[in-house]
């Protein structure tokens, strides 16, 4: 090992560890930003350091340098103006349109790879034995070429759907008998991989893109009928696939740094997926063959008939100086209205008057995982006074007021009363077993499962209308007022 090829290995060990590092400081909201500040860092030093002394098994360096840095400058530059431009709102839409980048990347990475593989392929060395890939050495690396291809594009045309759907571009499809159409696209998918193994390597190429089209219209079919309540868990099992693909790229470029990383968000996304799913109770077979969400049909009303009663904001504002202990349940809505700074101003204004405040967090409120803890934490709530679901269910009964803030779903009745309900079997924050329910919302419409909710006509429970930052706002003055 030469100079270079040392100083490389020890580049990209430094780029691993910061790695680990920032997914350990991004489990905390207080070293998040720090954490990522270090990951991406490494990443700046591992793509430095990879231009710089990288040389292939001919002792050749990189070539097409112009092409290199107009790409990280067109990608830098597209990807800051974007970061920085996005509502906190947006942000689900982004991370899939990201996650379907890295999908889309790995996916290059195998074609590029698949042709040099092809071009270099010799077969006067294996003329004995059949000279198929499987006879070779290059059928591990085929393999893993084949496996970047197809969740790569998996997770590109997923993730992009997904992206649609988050944007409210798309609404969800589903056929009949559409299961069996994504199973039989995995099967032939699979089928042309072990041909493609077992044939001569020139008679493979059609085979090759043929697998390339079919994962991707395995990624569209298979995130389109997802609907409902259910988009967590596939935008974490993309986000998973990416890491793996990435992962397969790494392995394929001998490269550890990549590889690494891909291990690292292959592994975290799995690890997220397994808790988005046992959050919304649903089993992860189910999302790999498409199936759940199929009838979740949004815009589907479950028929709920009833009056609402509304209630003022001094009615409100009394309620809750007077309470001893409150719980707010922040939803997508608090992310829209952009009230996270004036619902924890009201939270310390609240037990400045002795009144014990928490939050309650559903796992799947808002639109992207952990959602509502980044919202909170921009606004510098103290982590100790959020609660996970399962323990501040157990709390309620002994709650004398609710503020539910722009949530709907996850406070819906109907995911444990109603089997028809595409929300059916969902774990939610059962807030009505406490002794007061306060809505905050602007209308009565639906939330994202498109689905109306009982529990706005419950005799507990009472609306107060209007735009969350606004309701607080005037929340406040009132408590300050009495
Ligand atoms: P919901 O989408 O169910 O409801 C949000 C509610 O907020 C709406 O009913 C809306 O009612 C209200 N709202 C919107 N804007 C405002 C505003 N400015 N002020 C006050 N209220 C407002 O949100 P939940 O958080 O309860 O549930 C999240 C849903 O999103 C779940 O179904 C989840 O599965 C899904 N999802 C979650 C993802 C995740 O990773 N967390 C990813 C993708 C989907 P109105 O218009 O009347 O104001």
């Amino acid at each position: 090992m030469n100079l270079m090829e040392s100083l490389l290995l020890l580049i990209y060990l430094i780029a691993s560890i910061t790695f680990i590092l920032g997914l350990k400081m991004l489990s905390n909201p207080k070293t998040a930003r720090n954490g990522n500040l270090i990951a991406a860092a490494g990443m700046a030093l591992a793509i430095i350091g990879t231009i710089a002394f990288y040389t292939d098994s001919s002792g050749e360096h990189l070539g097409n340098h112009l092409w290199i840095l107009g790409g990280l400058a067109i990608g830098g530059i597209v990807g800051t103006m974007s970061a920085k431009k996005v509502k906190m709102t947006d942000m689900p839409q982004m991370v899939s349109l990201f996650n379907g980048m890295g999908g889309a990347c790995a996916a290059l990475i195998s074609i590029i790879e698949f042709k040099h593989l092809v071009h270099d392929f010799q077969p006067e060395l294996y003329a004995g034995g059949g000279y198929t890939y499987f006879s070779t050495l290059d059928g591990v690396s085929l393999l893993v070429i084949m496996a970047g291809l197809i969740i790569g594009s998996v997770s590109f045309t997923g993730s992009m759907i997904a992206w649609a759907k988050l944007d409210g571009r798309l609404n969800d499809f589903a056929f009949s008998g559409q299961h069996i159409v994504n199973i039989l696209l995995l099967l032939v998918t699979v089928g042309l991989t072990t041909m493609i193994i077992f044939l001569r390597p020139e008679e493979t190429i059609e085979f090759f893109y043929a697998a390339l089209v079919l994962s991707a219209v395995y990624g569209i079919l298979f995130v389109l009928p997802i609907g409902g309540a259910d988009m967590p868990v596939v935008i974490s099992l993309l986000n998973s696939f990416t890491g793996i693909a990435a992962a397969c790229g790494g392995f394929l470029y001998d490269n550890t740094a990549m590889l690494t990383g891909g291990i690292l968000v292959g592994a975290a996304g799995t690890l997220l997926t397994i808790l988005m799913c046992n959050a919304m109770n649903r089993s992860l077979l189910n999302v790999l063959i498409g199936s759940f969400g199929v009838s979740a049909q949004s815009g589907q009303s479950t028929g709920v008939q009833g009056a609402h009663k509304e209630m003022s904001i001094s009615d409100v504002a009394v309620l809750m100086s007077y309470s001893s202990k409150v719980v707010i349940v922040p939803g997508y809505g608090l992310a829209v209205a952009q009230a996270q700074h004036v619902c924890h101003e009201l939270e310390k204004l609240l037990t400045e008057k002795g009144v014990e405040v928490t939050y309650a967090i559903h796992p799947v409120a808002g639109r992207m995982p952990g959602h509502m803890n980044v919202l909170l934490a921009e606004a510098d709530v103290p982590y100790e006074k959020l609660k996970e679901m399962e323990e501040i269910n157990d709390e309620f009964p002994s709650v004398d007021a609710v503020l539910v803030l722009g949530a709907n779903d996850v406070v819906n009745p109907a995911a444990k009363t109603d089997p028809s309900s595409p929300i059916y079997g969902m774990p939610i924050l059962e807030v009505e077993s406490a002794k007061h329910v306060i809505v905050n919302k602007r209308s009565m419409k639906p939330g994202y499962a498109g689905i109306e909710n009982e529990l706005f006509f419950r005799p507990k429970t009472s609306m107060l209308f209007g735009d969350s930052k606004k309701v607080l706002q005037d929340l406040i003055a009132e408590i300050k007022n009495l």
